[in-house]
């Protein structure tokens, strides 16, 4: 199996000879004081700002800010409502329904599967191993023809491990289709992020995310790291206002708090270690595997009471016995210094009561 990826034949033929939604922003970009070319409100907006405008359709502001933190081109950033938002345009762009298939290795991120089914892609499983790491032999065997896209997760959600490098650039070197690397967690990581070898790989597509160590979930920004060409596809495809004026603004002035940011994940990861020890002390639990995410994966003999318990103590962790590969399995995110305590504390409460 080399590696002999062209973008070209994995293209859809109705992407490749789509004529695109052309917006008012997209045919007039200067600056200018009349502007009857959108049927906006020209009266103004309710909320006092610019909302009367349509935003930029390809958020140029935002791009050169995240260029200079991410060190990457804009030209190479597409950005989402979410990175659901980049998964879905994958399928939509390389997929063709009933006929196409992506690889999977479970456990890993639901959304992949969902969005697959929801534009009626196959999907082949290829369970991760024991210790949550890539079945190499089992994913060449599960490659065929119509093998458009493999979905990697690292850090993985919900074990919390990275992958090995050295397998995921295996997979990168050769397969001669698209490589997804999510990297919604990667701030957290000891690991390296992938962005950097874009370069090297034309087939590599770098998720990440502002929903997680950025704390801004509710926006909803994703990122797609990718290759000019396959940046300009996703361009194609997206919906022409997908990033509203606000979020644009909001996220512009969020980047600026960088420090803010490193040292929210400083803390994070201290918490995360002390939090992986206390559990891992705890007699009913059985593992604590190793995390380089905001979260920690927890086997426990039991884990319903537990979550039971918790939930009336009102607090909520995440059932995840009923994945494969993960039974018995609580995954619980990183809180506060206060929050671990209350969790803590309530774990030590339920050991005694029984
Ligand atoms: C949380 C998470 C995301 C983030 O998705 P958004 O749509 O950007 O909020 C992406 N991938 C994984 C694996 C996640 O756990």
């Amino acid at each position: 199996m080399a590696n002999s990826f062209d973008l070209t034949v994995l293209l859809r033929d109705n992407i490749r000879n789509l004529t695109p939604y052309s917006s008012a922003r997209n045919e007039f970009k200067g600056e200018a004081s009349v502007l009857l070319d959108a049927n906006e409100n020209a009266y103004g907006s309710p909320l006092d700002s610019n909302y009367n405008r349509y935003p930029d359709p390809l958020q140029q502001q935002l791009k050169v800010k995240l260029s200079g933190i991410k060190g990457v081109p804009p030209r190479n950033i597409f950005l989402g409502n979410g990175s659901d938002e980049a998964i879905d345009i994958l399928y939509r762009a390389f997929c063709r329904p009933g006929v196409d298939n992506v690889i999977l290795v479970p456990p890993t991120y639901g959304m992949y599967e969902v969005s697959a089914n929801i534009n009626d892609i196959a999907t082949k499983k290829v369970n991760l191993t024991a210790d949550f790491q890539l079945n190499l032999e089992g994913i060449a065997e599960a490659i065929d023809a119509h093998t458009r896209i493999i979905f990697l997760c690292s850090p993985n959600n919900p074990t919390g491990n990275s992958l090995h490098r050295e397998d995921v650039e295996t997979i990168l070197a050769n397969f001669n289709g698209l490589v997804v690397i999510d990297e919604a967690y990667i701030n957290y990581s000891r690991q390296k992020t992938f962005i950097q070898e874009l370069t090297e790989y034309s087939n590599l597509v770098v998720l990440q995310t502002l929903s997680k160590a950025w704390g801004l979930a509710g926006l909803r920004l994703g990122m797609a790291f990718a290759s000019e060409e396959i940046i300009e596809i996703f361009n194609k495809i997206k919906p022409p206002y997908n990033i509203n004026q606000a979020t644009q603004e909001l996220a512009l002035k969020a980047l600026e708090n960088v420090d803010k940011v490193n040292g929210w994940i400083r803390e994070t990861v201290s918490e995360r270690d002390k939090l992986s020890a206390g559990l891992s002390a705890l007699e009913f639990v059985l593992h604590v595997y190793p995390s380089d995410a905001n979260f920690i994966l927890a086997k426990t003999a039991n884990p319903r009471p537990i979550y039971d318990y918790l939930v009336e103590r009102s607090v909520i962790v995440r059932d995840r016995s009923k994945v494969e590969l993960c039974e018995g399995c609580l995954r619980i995110t990183v809180g506060t210094p206060d929050e671990n305590k209350l969790l803590m504390d309530a774990l030590g409460e339920f050991a005694f009561a029984r």
